[in-house]
């Protein structure tokens, strides 16, 4: 592939998949369907901005598979949100469903916007008429959004009240998310990142490593790498050397580390909404600060990408170190193609990002049938739960690989487009 189109998510989301559709010898036509979304949106959202006058923000949908179920994604805010993102993060939202065999397809959202940017009562204003252009194409059985990247629980609450005053019902299971109390279901926060470690758990079982006093680095300190760092201590008994931010003063990136091991519960009280680390306080609780790329280079078994895309380059996946036996894909998309093939050259073994960072999703679907049963579960459950889910979904890819002798990420995609593929045949789509 060309370098600008591997900067193009969605080429990239679709190189992926003709890699392993010509792999499967897919038939041209369930190809041509699954290399595109089913239906795209595009809409204007016109907003009454606290000093009287109307902005008009660009806001898409795109529900790229339903075959086996609601199209699933989360809404994006960003200034950089592209039509292209949105296609690339609802096709990768159908693998991602399919490989954690939740029943529910791919779909995202976005609006071309910096929230950063707006007062409160903006946002509330740009989420409800954000549901107000699309509302008929959503609905717990068609399309149900999430947060992602610039939006948040309380904004899922905003949408859903809008929904329901719309419908003129309540409806909650129309997007997850949603704060606690006001739909949401205990455990989200940790879902994901929970789910990282028993995917790694899992590896480790497979690989015959004990996991106690195993070490991880981790790159990034948000809500994925938090909740990972903690797992990965509580759950297994390891230890996780360092942890890494970006610095929005600084405009770069600084590696945090403890050879004896971070403490995630102090880095997390010393650390903001986004993220980011006060240099400060962990220098003086002795911790060691090094350039943001230092996070790769450690001599750890587990290494757990878990900030931002495009991070394990052709350039620098040289720096990983020959201890590392386990790279666990918390983020979405860190590993660029050509710094794949040398992954693969080195036999490490690979837990993909849509099978790594499902927990998420995974535990939204578990907030919607408490929504639709109106009866909710502790967070021990969830959790109990959700460990079942991801152990389980890790086994099929694992056993899929092991008998296809594939690389565990063609595996996962070899999974996934074969579920979706079945649904779409039994529904007489093909
Ligand atoms: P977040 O915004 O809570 O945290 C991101 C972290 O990455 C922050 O600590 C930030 O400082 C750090 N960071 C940003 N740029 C960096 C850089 N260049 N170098 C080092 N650190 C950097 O985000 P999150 O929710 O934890 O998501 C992290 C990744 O996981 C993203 O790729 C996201 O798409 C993916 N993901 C998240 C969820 C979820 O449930 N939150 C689910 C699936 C996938």
């Amino acid at each position: 592939m060309a370098k600008h189109e591997e900067m193009n998510p969605f080429k990239l989301a679709q190189a992926q998949f003709d890699q392993v559709a010509e792999q499967m010898g897919l038939e041209p036509a369930v190809r041509e369907m699954l290399r595109w979304p089913l239906r795209e949106f595009r809409f204007q959202i016109p907003v009454r901005m606290d000093d009287g006058t109307i902005k008009v923000f660009f806001g898409f949908r795109v529900q790229h598979n339903d075959a086996r179920g609601p199209a699933k994604g989360g809404i994006r805010f960003a200034a950089n949100e592209t039509l292209d993102t949105v296609r690339a993060l609802a096709t990768w939202m159908t693998w991602k469903c399919a490989v954690a065999d939740i029943p529910l397809g791919g779909g995202k959202g976005g609006v071309v916007v910096d929230p950063s940017k707006l007062s409160t009562g903006e946002k509330e204003r740009l989420c409800r008429e954000w549901i107000d252009a699309i509302w008929k194409n959503l609905g717990p059985r068609n399309d149900v959004p999430a947060p992602d990247v610039g939006t948040t629980a309380q904004m899922m609450g905003w949408m859903m009240d809008e929904y329901s005053k719309l419908r003129g019902e309540y409806v909650p299971g129309v997007i997850t998310g949603k704060p606690v109390g006001g739909g949401g279901s205990l455990g989200r926060t940790a879902a994901t990142g929970f789910g990282v470690v028993v995917t790694i758990r899992e590896a480790m079982k497979h690989l015959g490593m004990k996991p106690a006093g195993r070490t991880a680095s981790i790159q990034g300190f948000g809500n994925v790498a938090q909740h990972a760092a903690r797992t990965f201590i509580e759950m297994l008994g390891g230890r996780v050397i360092c942890v890494s931010c970006w610095d929005r003063k600084d405009q770069t990136s600084y590696t945090f580390s403890k050879a004896e091991g971070i403490d995630p519960y102090f880095l997390q009280s010393i650390t903001d909404q986004y993220g980011t680390i006060d240099k400060e306080k962990a220098h003086k609780a002795g911790y060691g600060i090094e350039d943001g790329e230092a996070w790769l280079a450690k001599d750890v078994d587990v290494l757990i990408p878990a900030a931002v895309e495009g991070v394990i380059t052709g350039d620098n996946v040289q720096r990983v170190s020959k201890q590392v036996k386990i790279l666990a894909e918390g983020a979405n998309g860190p590993t660029l193609l050509n710094a794949d093939e040398v992954l693969k050259e080195r036999r490490i073994f690979v837990i993909p990002d849509f099978l790594c960072n499902a927990g998420g999703v995974t535990c939204s679907y578990f907030e919607q049938v408490q929504n639709d049963m109106n009866y909710y579960w502790p967070e021990e459950e969830v959790l109990t739960k959700l460990d079942q889910k991801m152990a389980s979904a890790f086994k099929a890819v694992l056993a899929m690989s092991l008998e296809k002798q594939l690389y565990m990420r063609d595996a996962a995609y070899w999974v996934a487009i074969a579920s979706v593929e079945r649904a779409m045949r039994l529904r007489g789509w093909l």
